[in-house]
């Protein structure tokens, strides 16, 4: 029954991101196609502790219809603090470096809530996309990408999976997928593609193996303002913190009481840019415009943003910006930054003016500028 509420809060929730927290006493009935590994990754626990606490020796498979013990123990060592008389929840969380909601909620509890001397608190991870020393972790998750049309399901692959972990998902042949795609043969697949899997009638999620989330570097170009920022959680959501700090970075300065945030999916556009070009700086040059006039723009609610990528050429910042879905993408020869908005149908353009001139979608009768000579 647990289970599968667990399994049905996981769709409903999109992605099944393992329990965290430690729970004594549980217990799995191993049902056909039950591995160690496979109840490991749904336990949030490591396989070789689910070995010891059931006395499995290596390579020992379990038996259907068994009933084995699942360890208390977190993944990843799961660092513990056992509570002393005067402690709070707020000088443990400073202690071992981590927020003290993510504390609480590791714990199931409000950050207010008394604590009875004597209990374990699991310490989470100071970052769900980095281990305890920071480095960005590697977890497979599960992730729903695609869409229902006429035929099946159009999904579009994320990092880390292929063919046969679709086909797995979906529950639908390789060679079908293979087919209704008209690939010939199997090939790797790549991010961002867009496959059909025939007969498919409804979107589900799907493992994507070692997805390993890099911060992304941002500097807003007017104030010289830095932030190193994870968008995206490990398991492809949106991290709020880092939604809110982008947001206040890329509004004018002092937009602090009507801040708009910005829209979810220009996140993951931004996000898809840092992956094409990791490690680049993204330097921002408007996000958010508080409206002056009254007038509404793809900039005042919050789904555009003007930037550029240190060491791409605008050209093929662009040129990338229109293979995005659903993307309005504008370029600006003659400035220094392109437009990126989040829309319901592709549009793109060109604005021949200069930085602080009019509009002019088309190209001026003289030359812009001479190659090399500087455009500001
Ligand atoms: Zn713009």
């Amino acid at each position: 029954m647990q289970r599968i509420l667990f399994t049905a809060l996981c769709l409903a929730m999109f992605l099944c991101a393992a329990p965290i927290a430690a729970q004594k006493g549980r217990t799995h009935l191993v049902r056909s196609g039950d591995s160690v590994a496979k109840v490991a990754d749904y336990y949030g626990v490591s396989q070789d502790d689910l070995r010891a606490e059931n006395g499995l020796s290596p390579g020992q498979n379990l038996k259907v219809g068994e009933e084995i013990r699942i360890p208390s123990r977190t993944r990843g060592g799961g660092r513990a603090h056992v509570v002393k008389p005067g402690d709070t929840l707020a000088a443990i969380a400073k202690t071992h470096g981590v927020p003290v909601a993510r504390l609480a909620a590791a714990n199931k509890m409000a950050t207010q809530s008394p604590l009875q001397p004597g209990r374990t608190l699991v310490i989470p991870s100071a970052d769900e996309g980095a281990d305890a020393a920071g480095r960005p972790k590697k977890i497979d998750t599960l992730v729903k990408s695609g869409e229902v049309v006429r035929g099946g399901v159009r999904h579009t692959v994320q990092p880390g999976q292929n063919l046969w972990i679709i086909a797995r998902a979906y529950n639908v042949a390789k060679e079908r997928i293979i087919a209704a795609n008209k690939m010939g043969q199997e090939r790797p697949l790549t991010a961002g593609e867009k496959i059909l899997i025939p007969g498919a009638r409804q979107v589900v999620p799907v493992r994507v193996k070692g997805y390993t989330i890099q911060p992304i570097h941002f500097v807003r170009i007017s104030n010289g303002k830095r932030a190193t920022l994870r968008l995206m959680k490990a398991n492809g959501q949106i991290n709020p913190a880092s939604r809110r700090e982008l947001s206040r970075l890329s509004s004018p300065t002092g937009t602090k009481k009507n801040l708009r945030l910005l829209h979810p999916r220009l996140l993951h556009m931004i996000q898809r840019v840092a992956e094409r070009w990791p490690g680049q700086q993204l330097e921002l040059v408007s996000g958010y415009r508080p409206s002056q006039t009254g007038t509404e723009s793809y900039h005042t609610l919050g789904q555009a943003l003007d930037f550029r990528v240190s060491g791409v050429p605008n050209r093929e910042l662009y040129e990338f910006c229109t293979q995005l879905q659903d993307t309005g993408c504008g370029y600006y020869p003659n400035s220094v930054f392109i437009h990126m908005d989040v829309r319901d149908r592709p549009a793109v353009w060109t604005d021949w003016s200069g930085p602080g001139e009019k509009a002019m979608y088309t190209p001026p009768a003289t030359e812009p500028a001479q190659a090399g000579e500087p455009v500001l």
